[in-house]
């Protein structure tokens, strides 16, 4: 099993955002690194949603806004380790149409947003051949733990 490891503030930052957007789907990245079989976030960054219709039940990151993260994690010697998004009033597994747009490597965050309260969330990654979502762990520690 893999395992992502994030702090409180992370976490707090993108279930606050997956329900100040509400009705729609939120979408973020978490940046880090990759130490072996682990990721470890240090940073929560919002992305607008910009698909324009289907908002609910759908989300589009530009692949621009994806490049600017990209360069900023870079120039702090860190990556995009995963992509977030929120499932307003459905559960946090992964749909097949996120299955089908996944990219193997990142974690998936998906949170549900059940009448605009986020009420839980789980970690996905694609296995190597592309045909499922396996459930990875999500350890939390505290901030000072990351750089201590
Ligand atoms: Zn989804």
């Amino acid at each position: 099993m893999t395992e992502i490891v994030l702090t409180k503030d992370i976490i707090n930052n993108f279930l606050k955002h997956g329900e100040k957007d509400y009705p729609f789907e939120c979408c973020g990245f978490i940046l880090g690194h990759f130490i072996n079989d682990k990721s470890v976030g240090t940073e929560y960054i919002t992305v607008p949603n910009t698909k324009e219709e289907n908002k609910e039940r759908r989300f589009l990151i530009d692949p621009m806004v994806y490049q600017d993260a990209e360069d900023q994690a870079d120039k702090k010697g860190i990556s995009i380790i995963s992509i977030v998004h929120s499932h307003p009033d459905h559960p946090d597994r992964p749909s097949n149409f996120d299955k089908n747009h996944a990219w193997p490597g990142f974690s998936y965050i998906i949170m549900s947003v059940i009448k605009g309260i986020s009420v839980s969330y789980r970690s996905w990654k694609l296995n190597h051949d592309r045909t499922k979502f396996i459930e990875e762990k999500i350890t939390i520690i505290k901030e000072d733990k990351l750089y201590g």
